[in-house]
């Protein structure tokens, strides 16, 4: 629930285009997101080699896939 209320949050930074906030809101984001994983027994530095060559399609880093 707490990581469902930082994305909300970063969406209204990112909306509002506040840099600030941004910086504050990613943070946030990340740490619960690393938090959850922890929690359920999962180790976020296992799971993100899936995209340390790039997108899964395009091998971009950033991704250049067309968004649908
Ligand atoms: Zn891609």
């Amino acid at each position: 629930m707490w990581f469902t209320e930082e994305v909300g949050e970063l969406s209204r930074a990112l909306r509002e285009n506040n840099k600030e906030e941004m910086k504050k809101e990613f943070a946030d984001v990340l740490a619960w997101l690393f938090t959850l994983a922890s929690l359920s027994g999962i180790k976020m530095e296992e799971t993100i080699v899936k995209y340390t060559a790039g997108c899964p399609v395009c091998k971009e880093i950033p991704c250049i896939c067309k968004e649908n």
